[in-house]
């Protein structure tokens, strides 16, 4: 049974009921348990546990459970943004196709250059992100990206269209470790008005992407949801329950879970469903809680004064110094000028150098770690840092 499948059966009514009215006491219970449901995450995800002193002790656990897993190490990533040309119309998206803004595709000499800067930066760890189109981001082009990535980092992830398993077979013989893909909001219903048109518009050949990777090969597998579109704890909580099955199901694969907050872009989208800081910071706990070894990825959507307080709390993989535009590293230097500027996906909030990141981490007796450690440790080593 695919997750799809589960979808329909999960008693997201119920479940949101206690996300929405739990009282101190489930709260209490909820924090007791040794390994939580997700009735006891739902509860940790209600105003009885995020606006009272239950927050500071969530805190706390995240932290230590986070210490006990993955030890004082924060893996360093960078994205590296291969086109902008995209043939969907996602709403909150600066490179909806139907902005006016200056699109590009990078071609393998300037994929070549990009990487060669991240890598002279420190960076080892790479996420190849591209835009959907056929044409210009084909399976063959991310294979020939895939390769030269593959010789010079230690790991190559991913996170472009949803692609076939065959494809996938294609990227992991290029190199390729995993995969990330957002689903954006699990809400079905919502799901359409969000992805009008295009091939993102098919909510379940996405939703089963992850499944179709690992049957592929991929050894990471990445979910996101982009809170402000949907009810955040609805969203949350399908969002868990689609991490549980991937433990369960693609229980070979390291599971990694995102969940940004959306940021100003090209377009007028207006975000109808915000949440606050404090409501941000109890997310990221309660999902650490729930998930002891799942990786968590903190991207530089944050300022940088929320991003210092969110470090300790339960991420374990952050970008920095990132560029959401493709030939963004290098087109100052580039002998193609002003042509190869074409425009970001989103604003960066968190504008600080990786070098400024790293010694922020430092301070705070943290190890940044620039190659991917999971390679060389087996998972019962990492789990006794
Ligand atoms: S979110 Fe992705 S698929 Fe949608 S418009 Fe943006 S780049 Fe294209």
């Amino acid at each position: 049974m695919s997750f799809h499948s589960e979808l329909q059966s999960l008693p997201i009514k119920e479940l949101s009921y206690i996300a929405q009215n739990a009282d101190t006491a489930a709260v209490e219970r909820a924090l007791s348990q040794a390994h939580p449901s997700l009735a006891d995450f739902a509860a940790l995800l209600s105003p009885a546990a995020l606006e009272g002193p239950a927050l500071k002790r969530m805190a706390q656990r995240a932290h230590d459970i986070t210490i006990q897993r993955f030890g004082k190490a924060i893996r360093f990533f960078a994205p590296l943004y291969l086109s902008n040309e995209c043939v969907n119309a996602c709403k909150y998206c600066g490179f909806n196709r139907h902005n006016k803004i200056h699109r590009k595709s990078l071609t393998i000499e300037e994929v070549d250059r990009e990487m060669t800067f991240l890598h002279d930066h420190g960076f080892r760890s790479l996420l190849l992100v591209a835009s959907e189109n056929p044409l210009k981001v084909s399976n063959s082009y991310l294979c020939q990206t895939a390769m030269l990535a593959a010789e010079r980092f230690s790991e190559v992830c991913f996170e472009v269209a949803p692609a076939s398993v065959e494809d996938y077979q294609n990227l992991v013989k290029a190199g390729a470790a995993g995969i990330t893909v957002f689903q954006e909001t699990y809400i079905e219903s919502l799901y359409p008005k969000y992805h009008p048109s295009g091939p993102k518009s098919n909510f379940k050949w996405r939703l089963e992407t992850p499944e179709r990777a690992y049957d592929g090969g991929m050894k990471k597998l990445g979910l996101g949801i982009l809170l402000g579109l949907a009810p955040w704890q609805k969203d949350a909580l399908y969002l868990a329950a689609h991490a549980q099955y991937l433990l369960k199901h693609c229980w070979k694969a390291q599971i990694g879970i995102s969940f940004p907050r959306l940021r100003p872009h090209a377009g007028e989208f207006m975000p109808e469903h915000l949440l606050s800081d404090r409501q941000f910071v109890g997310l990221v706990c309660a999902l650490r809680i729930l998930f002891p070894d799942v990786t968590m990825t903190l991207s530089t959507r944050e300022s940088p004064q929320m991003r210092n307080r969110l470090f300790p709390l339960g991420f374990t993989s952050v970008s920095a110094g990132s560029h959401t535009e493709p030939g963004g590293y290098t087109h100052e230097a580039s002998s193609l000028g002003k042509d190869a500027a074409a425009t970001t996906q989103f604003e960066v909030a968190d504008n600080r150098t990786p070098e400024e990141v790293s010694a922020f981490l430092k301070t705070l007796g943290y190890e940044p770690v620039w190659k991917d450690w999971e390679q060389s440790l087996s998972f019962t080593e990492k789990a006794s840092f």
